[in-house]
């Protein structure tokens, strides 16, 4: 399928669809300057993304609503043509905390409904308001669960996840790749071993080739093999930036390169949570 500007929505197996990148709009909420959200989630509306990736816990999910409905009421966009993720923390996974938590998160974006509603990390915590529940030593927390769902997928060219993939496309499910640039590399959650991949020698020659960046070059290698990708900016110019990969394509052998990269190893490998038994990064994929 030929991806475009305007049309660049994957379908899904159950008659719905997903646009290939959505804005990621995670940034510390301690410093991260009030309005900023909403300023960036109206740029990218400008730009054309019609996806966003929220979570109630970033807690900047009121701006966002809040620009989804100043851009509706411009008549820049229809409510049918954006699609919003929000997410579940790990404590109100008990089934009866489910609805009223998602009824919170409608309260907070002002939207009648979201598109996708995933579980944040697929590792309970204790049940309640504190947000990161720890006992009287500093110890987590922790909460038993049936679990039985998905979680997102870290995704860029040094965490390829070719096995995953694989199994995904044999059973027509589309994977969302968060941190799809390579995170902030803010090192209180990130591997900051890993080098930085926008500054990836490849990836930097592929952009002089193509006139493109780095980052660029990264997301389109994600969207070019079916991958929906999120990538964070809060900088009106990087929005654009990070939406204009529809108008070039890579080789497939420089698609193999840039598969070729591919460390196996995670950025974000919450090890802090390495001890909850439902913790899912032991697994391989
Ligand atoms: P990304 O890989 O999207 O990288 C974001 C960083 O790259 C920011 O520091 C941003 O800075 C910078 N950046 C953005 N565009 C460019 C560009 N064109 N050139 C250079 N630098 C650029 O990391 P995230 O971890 O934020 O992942 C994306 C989204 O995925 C999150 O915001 C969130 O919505 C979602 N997510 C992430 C999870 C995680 O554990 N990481 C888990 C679940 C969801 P600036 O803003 O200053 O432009």
């Amino acid at each position: 399928m030929e991806l475009s500007a305007a049309n660049h929505r994957l379908p899904l197996n159950d008659g719905n669809s997903i646009p290939v990148i959505g804005l990621g709009t995670y940034s510390p909420p301690k410093s991260t300057p009030k309005g900023l959200c909403a300023t960036a989630v109206k740029a990218a509306i400008e730009a054309g993304y019609q996806h966003f990736d929220g979570a109630y816990v970033y807690q900047n999910e009121h701006e966002v609503g809040e620009a989804i409905r100043v851009k509706i009421a411009e008549g820049k966009v229809k409510r049918e043509n954006i699609f919003y993720c929000g997410k579940l923390w790990p404590t109100k996974f008990d089934p009866e905390m489910v609805r009223p938590t998602l009824e919170k998160t409608l309260k907070v974006l002002q939207l009648d409904y979201v598109d996708l509603y995933i579980i944040e990390l697929p590792m309970a915590f204790k049940p309640g308001d504190e947000v990161y529940p720890k006992d009287e030593n500093g110890k987590w927390l922790y909460h038993k669960t049936d679990l039985c769902a998905t979680w997102e997928v870290e995704c860029h060219p040094y965490f390829t996840q070719p096995k995953l993939l694989k199994f995904c496309r044999q059973h027509d499910i589309v994977i969302v790749a968060y941190s799809p640039l390579g995170t902030s590399r803010d090192p209180s959650w990130v591997n900051t071993t890993i080098p930085p991949l926008l500054k990836d020698e490849l990836l930097i020659s592929l952009g002089k080739k193509y006139k493109k960046t780095t980052a660029q070059i990264a997301l389109r290698f994600n969207i070019q093999r079916g991958v929906v990708v999120i990538p964070k900016s809060f900088h009106p110019e990087r929005i654009r930036e990070n939406f204009q990969i529809f108008d070039f394509s890579l080789t497939d052998e420089e698609m193999q390169n840039i598969e070729a990269l591919n460390k196996n190893v995670r950025l974000v490998e919450l090890l802090m949570w390495s001890d909850h038994p439902e913790y899912p990064f032991h697994e391989e994929y």
